[in-house]
């Protein structure tokens, strides 16, 4: 299995670099480049942003990255030393609980995302580090990972919530991750597109998101709303 690949390091590295490039790449192309004009009525702010700012965020996304990648070794280390509720043959639970576990990641890292991010705005403490993801005033697919060293650590957070509670295979964690790294360049995406799989009540869109970026005491969520519309910080 890959949990014991010599490799780790590089292959995760290469996994999350070029999975960012890949959808933010697509998405700056698209958007920013080649359909610019097309799309230019749906754009969220008429101004373009400048190139200082991706390029921070260039700078900024590729620490996040490396912190990422260098993660999967702490999460190998875990895993080899018999610590977490990783399991290798998804026959063990069988797949519908494969598919339910993906699931399960995606509303723990949603309440996870929530506080940690509600936190950072209201303690100045925080506040420190988030203000980097807010030097985007202009959120662009470039702006996803744009996050201060400790933003991208505390970002993490959720990894342990989930490898040390609920079983989970390396392939549903990889799918799970995948999901988040596109969900979150399509909430930073400046474009009013509502992807809706689940309907604009439960969702959070690209442009509650942008408003987050110009008002940021609202809309703290990353895949739904609800907990934004439960604590009275939805708009
Ligand atoms: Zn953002
Ligand atoms: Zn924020």
């Amino acid at each position: 299995m890959f949990l014991n690949n010599d490799y780790t390091l590089l292959t995760g590295i290469l996994l999350f670099v070029l999975r960012y490039c890949l959808f933010a790449g697509i998405a700056f192309f698209v958007f920013y480049v080649w359909k610019k004009k097309e799309y230019i009525h749906l754009k969220l702010n008429q101004k373009q942003p400048v190139i200082r700012q991706i390029k921070s965020e260039l700078l900024y996304s590729a620490t996040t990255l490396l912190i990422y990648s260098v993660s999967v070794l702490l999460l190998i280390y875990w895993y080899q030393m018999g610590y977490t509720t990783i399991y290798s043959k998804i026959e063990t639970y069988g797949y519908g609980y494969f598919f339910l576990s993906i699931l399960m990641m995606v509303v723990l890292h949603d309440a996870y995302f929530y506080w940690s991010h509600k936190l950072m705005h209201q303690l100045p403490f925080l506040f420190r580090f988030h203000k980097i993801h807010h030097f985007s005033h202009n959120p662009n697919p470039w702006s996803a990972f744009s996050f201060h060293p400790i933003e991208a650590i505390i970002s993490l957070g959720i990894i342990p919530i989930i490898i040390f509670i609920i079983p989970v295979h390396p392939y549903a964690l990889f799918v799970f991750s995948t999901f988040m790294t596109l969900y979150n360049v399509y909430i930073h995406l400046g474009y009013k597109l509502n992807f809706l799989f689940l309907g604009s009540l439960t969702q959070n869109t690209a442009e509650n998101h942008d408003l987050h970026h110009r008002v940021s005491k609202y809309n703290y969520g990353l895949y739904f709303s609800f907990w934004d519309r439960i604590m009275k910080t939805y708009k």
